[in-house]
């Protein structure tokens, strides 16, 4: 999946101190639009971000590089307004590279820059939301040992935001339950999926979500694995459970399209080792961990 980068090591401690090095990686974001060079197919890459010296190149007037996290060797910056209460400037374009959409990120080569991108435009997001305090209106600061934003005047203290939702893999013997969400920019089939309310467990979650989606009950609800989704600011918790009872689907028409049985043999997607939901189709697929509803299916 996208976090799976190893053998290469992903580091996130925080550091305010690191000095940026000529060579290490800038991420420059303007909404849901990355600063990437692109066009390099022949060498086995995709994109490539700028560099700390083609950035301090074009100039920092007003801005700095806030340290993010490393990638083995390579430590990578986002380009920051100097002041979190200043109005916020629009990052330059650096020579060579240009504003391409955030899902160019998605299947890129190399593929620790993928991560890498998500990662960063999920910290972008949330120091451009987290410039004032919350609780009493003042101009926040950067954090000096921890990641994150602190208010001189009240004490408050904001932390990255992660959010985390359910995908849901909700099986009936040879079938499974798939979707495709209505007006998104994602275009395949999909699983019941939801952000996990307050009060809840993730296996609350999971009940309520197929219910108020596929109006089914669940039983047998097993954790599967779980992903870092930073182009949502998501934390994706992904669980199998099986149909409890009546397997009649009543769609929820306003995020959903298609919510659908599919059987095993008509499950047409491919591993792209990317994102959950595609792992947990494919792996449904393969009938991996589904030793029962494979004799099931064998002996109809
Ligand atoms: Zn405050």
């Amino acid at each position: 999946m996208i976090q799976d980068i190893g053998p290469e090591v992903f580091r996130n401690e925080y550091s305010r101190k690191r000095e940026p090095e000529e060579e290490d990686r800038v991420f420059l974001f303007r909404g849901r639009n990355v600063l990437v060079r692109t066009g390099m197919e022949e060498t086995g890459t995709d994109i490539a971000v700028p560099m700390v010296k083609e950035v301090k190149a074009a100039g920092l007037d007003g801005a700095f590089l806030q340290y993010l996290f490393t990638i083995e060797e390579t430590a990578y910056y986002l380009w920051m307004s100097r002041e979190p209460g200043s109005a916020a400037q629009e990052p330059p374009v650096i020579p060579g590279y240009e504003y391409g959409r955030l899902s160019l990120l998605r299947h890129s080569r190399p593929r620790d820059l993928s991560f890498a991108g998500e990662t960063a435009y999920q910290l972008y997001g949330w120091y451009r939301d987290n410039r004032f305090c919350g609780r009493c209106g003042a101009v926040m600061r950067f954090g000096e040992k921890e990641r994150n934003m602190v208010c001189p005047v009240c004490g408050n203290v904001s932390y990255p935001k992660i959010m985390p939702a359910v995908i849901v893999g909700v099986t009936d013997g040879d079938r499974l339950l798939m979707t495709r969400y209505r007006g998104r920019e994602y275009r395949g089939r999909a699983l019941i999926a939801g952000f996990c309310e307050i009060g809840e467990t993730g296996e609350d979650t999971v009940r309520r979500e197929v219910m108020e989606e596929a109006g089914l009950r669940v039983k047998n609800i097993r954790y599967y694995k779980s992903q870092p989704w930073g182009f949502d600011s998501d934390l994706l918790l992904g669980y199998y459970c099986e149909v409890d009872g009546d397997t009649d689907i009543t769609m929820e028409e306003d995020e959903l399209s298609v919510a659908e049985w599919v059987r095993r043999a008509d499950i047409t997607e491919t591993f792209e080792n990317m994102s959950l939901t595609n792992e947990m189709i494919c792996r449904f697929r393969d009938g991996a961990g589904f030793a029962h509803e494979k004799r099931d299916a064998v002996s109809e």
